[in-house]
């Protein structure tokens, strides 16, 4: 569900046509509608209305600080994997209080400034980490407060590329060696164990294997009860997915209802939930103008003026997205065609033989659900300016991010006085 749709022929988002905001912001450009950002918050949230638990949206899906600030507003906390993503939160104004912290690789300095501002808690990933953040605790004077990510081998169904809870996955504490860690854990000083955690991957259209998860920590946190660890927050992570084509994802009244009955009687503490995707994929648009057509004989392409660095999702992971002409004609017949970008890669494609309308140079087009994974995950290959982003309110739309400019490409970079400089351009 999300409000792009088209009126006499005009794609809109709310209630401004997607036209507008080309022409004025430029292409390529990301547009965001800020109602169903809300909406998919507030079904969300309604979905676990029982067990009220603590929605820490994840960052990486879509770090935009306006986008970060509306959930903020709405009450979310934050899941957050560096300390770039620990300052956005900041600058979005989500209460320190509500934001965990995950990833394997967390730097001695990136855990000091989660700890200076006093996070709800970190997901530790290794028993090595468990020594950096009890060290860096002592240096501060503090508690760290410590939840334990536990990879509990569970195969989620999903492209092995964002599957994280597989033994062979880099993620969390193997589940044998859980009550190991725990116990290394406890004997720290400077730590205090308040919670379990997993994430056992992304776009899952099923639940069962969460529920899989959630049965063995369920297991494993009555072993820990046991030996006096007593768990108050439970932590199960992200993941879950959304329609891109034709995928039947379980819809989150279903993915609620599955763990509500899995951890009724088993668990009264606080339930910690970190979606990113199904919160914000379906609600960002990217829109790219045509840039050229050409027909080698036996393939027809359409190059457009967004490239891989802007959306990686098709290059990297396969990922498909429905392309939309901007304006649809009354007449146009379909020809099957590869929609490509402007990088010097034959990985730079958005599609392969899809069957769209025959479109002229300057045309527009939108590639459909890219809210999440889309511009945070671009990048500067080729030395192409990032897009711009625009968030839709009503009838009302902002530009969030500024579309780059050279200056911003070469920003921080120098050369050294023994490279003589020969033109006088520079
Ligand atoms: C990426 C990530 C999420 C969010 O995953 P989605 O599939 O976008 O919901 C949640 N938790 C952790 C630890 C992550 O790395």
């Amino acid at each position: 569900m999300h409000f792009f749709e088209y009126r006499n022929g005009e794609l809109y988002c709310e209630e401004v046509r997607v036209k507008t905001i080309a022409d004025e912001a430029g292409t390529p450009v990301y547009i965001y509608s800020a109602r169903t950002l809300q909406r998919h918050y507030n079904v969300f949230k309604k979905a676990f209305a029982k067990t009220k638990p603590l929605i820490c949206y994840s960052v990486k899906a879509n770090s935009n600080i306006a986008v970060i600030a509306l959930f903020s507003s709405m009450g979310s906390g934050a899941d957050i994997v560096s300390g770039g993503e620990l300052f956005r939160t900041k600058k979005a104004g989500i209460d320190s209080k509500k934001i965990v912290y995950s990833g394997v690789g967390k730097t001695l300095r990136e855990i000091s400034y989660a700890l200076e501002n006093d996070i709800l808690m970190f997901n530790v990933e290794s028993i090595e980490e468990i020594d950096v953040i009890n060290s860096a605790a002592g240096r501060l004077g503090v508690k760290a407060p410590v939840s334990i990510r536990v990879n509990p081998d569970i195969d989620p169904f999903t492209h092995p590329y964002i599957s994280t809870g597989l033994k062979k996955n880099k993620f969390g504490i193997d589940i044998r060696y859980a009550i190991d860690a725990y116990s290394i854990a406890r004997a720290k000083p400077n730590i205090r164990i308040i919670g379990i955690d997993m994430h056992i991957g992304s776009q899952l259209t099923d639940v069962s294997p969460v529920v899989s998860a959630l049965k063995k920590i369920l297991k494993l946190m009555k072993e820990l009860g046991q030996r006096g660890i007593n768990i108050k927050y439970m932590d199960i992570g992200g993941g879950l997915g959304i329609t891109y084509k034709d995928e039947k994802a379980a819809h989150p009244e279903r993915y609620a209802g599955e763990i509500e009955s899995t951890l009724k009687g088993s668990f009264d503490g606080t339930l910690i939930l970190e979606p990113g995707r199904v919160l914000v994929g379906n609600a960002g648009i990217l829109v790219s103008r045509v840039l050229y057509r050409k027909d080698n004989g036996s393939k027809r392409f359409m190059i457009v003026d967004a490239g891989m660095n802007d959306l990686i999702r098709p290059s990297f992971y396969g990922a498909y997205h429905e392309i939309l002409p901007v304006h649809k004609a009354a007449q146009s017949r379909l020809v099957k065609q590869d929609v490509v970008g402007p990088i010097c890669e034959s990985g730079d494609f958005f599609a392969h033989g899809r069957s769209l309308p025959v479109l002229e140079r300057e045309d527009l087009v939108a590639l459909m659900s890219v809210g999440a994974y889309g511009f945070s995950m671009s990048s500067n290959y080729n030395s192409r300016t990032r897009a711009a982003e625009v968030i839709v309110n009503g009838s009302d739309y902002f530009i969030v991010r500024k579309r780059e400019i050279n200056n911003d490409l070469i920003k921080g970079e120098q050369i050294p006085s023994f490279i003589k400089v020969r033109s006088k351009n520079a």
